[in-house]
């Protein structure tokens, strides 16, 4: 790919965007504010906004944390359209792609535990996790079986044009090595299902949290080989505590009371960077979503990984 920029880098004329939240829990500012970058932008050019719930890993998935979400984004007056797509439901997909690469020769059984792997691995990769080594990339090690099999990484940095954090590159092989797509679990790993369905619902521009930046370039990578469109891609800042820590479950970031309504919508529109007159901040949900659409820009939102959350959130 010769660190060529593969993603259009703009928001195509007719967007399709969505928000494709994991269950794992009930929604936090964190994930809200997701939901409503990725609402603005698609509903300010006139596209469309999908919902995707990603409960793909059951281990990860929370009982009744998907209808919890989907009560709290209705409740927020956020409009969706189409059905939503439950990933656990869609496995028949994310096999016919598996063995689209493996009839490309773009995937390979691997029968590496974690031990054998963290052992071997060249260096921590951006995941944290260690960088895959190689060892089954030439075939199975005698007598071993397959626990997993891994995709390729490119021989090219992957490179792309993200419309708030501006160029992105990555060495694929060296930031994570070749990558999972069945896990030793049996289940297919996020990167393929959220790339076979992303193109299956047709989005063409995602919007998401900047903790998702690093698996960009092998998302890209998947949709080339196979041969899907590549969707124009914006990361958010990600919200963090006043100690630096991501807003997520495992900091027990506390979830949004959609009663709130519209002053908590305006503090997710805020931390993106648009100020909100008092008014609308105060207004009905519909006086509320028709100044923001109206307003949005993404050129306001600040190109940064991460930001701390100044303000105190409506209680
Ligand atoms: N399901 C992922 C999450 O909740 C988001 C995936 C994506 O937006 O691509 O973090």
């Amino acid at each position: 790919m010769n660190g060529s920029v593969e993603s259009p880098g703009r928001r195509p004329a007719a967007c399709r965007g969505r928000f494709a939240p994991s269950p794992t829990g009930r929604l936090h500012f964190g994930s809200l504010v997701a939901a409503v970058g990725s609402y603005l932008d698609a509903r300010a050019s006139g596209g469309n906004w999908l919902l995707r719930i990603e409960d793909i890993d059951r281990q990860r998935t929370a009982p009744g944390a998907a209808d919890a979400i989907l009560r709290t984004l209705a409740g927020l007056a956020f409009e969706w359209d189409g059905e939503v797509l439950y990933q656990s439901r869609r496995l028949d997909a994310y096999r016919a792609a598996l063995s689209q690469l493996r009839d490309n020769g773009d995937i390979y059984p691997c029968a590496c535990s974690r031990r054998e792997i963290a052992a071997h691995a060249p260096a921590v990769g951006v995941d944290g996790a260690p960088v895959y080594p190689g060892t089954c990339r030439s075939g199975l090690p005698h007598g071993r079986d397959a626990r997993s099999w891994r995709m390729l990484a490119p021989a090219d940095e992957v490179a792309f044009e993200d419309r708030v954090q501006g160029t992105q590159r990555q060495d694929v092989a060296t930031a994570v090595g070749d990558f999972v797509l069945l896990r030793a679990d049996g289940q297919f790993a996020y990167q393929l299902a959220v790339v076979v369905d992303d193109a299956a619902q047709g989005v063409n521009s995602i919007v998401r949290g900047a903790d998702l930046l690093d698996s960009t370039p092998r998302q890209i990578w998947l949709a080339q080989r196979l041969r899907l469109t590549v969707p124009a891609y914006a990361h958010l800042p990600l919200a963090s505590n006043a100690a630096g820590e991501k807003l997520s479950k495992q900091t027990r970031a506390r979830a949004i009371d959609a009663s709130i309504g519209s002053p908590l919508l305006a503090a997710a529109l805020e931390f993106l960077g648009h100020a909100v007159p008092a008014d609308v901040r105060q207004a009905p949900l519909p006086e509320f979503w028709c100044w923001a659409i109206a307003n949005w820009s993404i050129t306001r939102v600040p190109a940064r990984r991460s930001a701390t959350l100044g303000q105190r959130l409506p209680p």
